[in-house]
């Protein structure tokens, strides 16, 4: 509205001009007009209101209408903004909902089972592969320990949500520290033979609350998952 007011004037003080010099020649007989009421005054003075008018209101419109489109596509950004927030956040819920919760912590060969073995109890399961072959997480969980550990060469312990603790033995590397999140399938470790091996192979251990040695063949099973 500023603009057109200012806008109006100026082609009032034009007009004015016209008035004076149509006036009369004495440059004293009209004063200079200066504001947007006089300028009114001034075109219904000369005969040509429309002229004024029409100049005046067009302009104020274009300028609302102007005003309006833009908060309306501001609006309109924000809403399409907040849609595709939402469906980023829906299909990221659905990639998690569908993601693997149990995985198999390392392809190989099954050499060994939780059982008695040369006069002890084997509390582990062996999978045999090359030194360098990646070790993955089974599930999800926080990395309690990764390190050194007595007869597992480098070991990593996994804590899941449920208080039941992964160990991955014999590693030949690992790439997780402890206090890290992990997710189910995501690389840990190498296979390696640290430790009291007899060949490159992970030992993984299932702990059930945190304290009990169970047959992890058999809980991997239990979620989908065979060696
Ligand atoms: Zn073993």
């Amino acid at each position: 509205m500023v603009a057109a007011v200012a806008a109006g004037a100026f082609a009032a003080a034009a007009a004015g001009q016209t008035l004076q010099s149509l006036g009369s020649s004495d440059s004293d007989g009209v004063t200079p007009l200066a504001n947007a009421t006089d300028a009114r005054a001034s075109f219904a003075l000369g005969g040509d209101t429309t002229a004024g008018v029409s100049e005046l209101v067009p302009a104020a419109r274009y300028t609302d209408a102007s005003a309006e489109v833009q908060k309306l596509n501001a609006s309109l950004r924000v809403t399409q903004d907040r849609e595709a927030r939402d469906a980023a956040a829906a299909k990221a819920a659905a990639a998690e909902a569908s993601r693997p919760k149990t995985c198999l912590p390392a392809h190989g060969t099954f050499t060994s089972g939780f059982a008695a073995r040369w006069g002890a109890f084997h509390y582990g399961i062996d999978i045999a592969n090359s030194i360098g072959t990646p070790i993955y997480a089974a599930s999800d969980g926080t990395v309690i320990s990764a390190g050194p550990a007595s007869g597992f060469g480098l070991w990593v312990r996994i804590q899941l949500a449920d208080g039941t603790i992964q160990v991955y033995g014999h590693m030949n590397t690992f790439s997780v520290h402890e206090g890290q999140k992990v997710k189910c399938g995501q690389e840990i470790a190498e296979i390696g033979e640290r430790g009291q091996a007899t060949g490159p192979h992970l030992h993984f251990e299932v702990w059930q609350n945190g304290t009990k040695k169970i047959d992890p063949r058999q809980w991997l099973a239990a979620r989908g998952v065979y060696v």
